[in-house]
């Protein structure tokens, strides 16, 4: 029986691979990155591994914007 073969490249999370970034970006200094100015950088909010709009706290009012604009959304066409 095959085995499925291995992927040669090491497969990061969307969170993993930004904070690899970031750390490459910082010369591997993990407190650096933590200090990072570049508030204008895309990938800032990300730096530190962590989804900073995850578990956060919302309104009744947020909760349903949110679910409205996941109605809004289409799905994919399949086939
Ligand atoms: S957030 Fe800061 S450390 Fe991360 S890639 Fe941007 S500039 Fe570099």
């Amino acid at each position: 029986m095959k085995s499925k073969p291995k992927p040669s490249v090491k497969v990061l999370t969307p969170l993993k691979a930004i904070r690899t970034k970031c750390l490459d970006c910082c010369c591997g200094q993990k407190r650096e990155v933590q200090l990072c100015p570049c508030t204008d950088c895309s990938l800032y909010p990300y730096r530190l591994g962590r989804n900073p709009n995850v578990g956060k706290q919302m309104s009744y009012d947020q909760r349903m914007l949110l679910v409205a604009r996941f109605k809004k959304t289409p799905t994919p066409l399949l086939g």
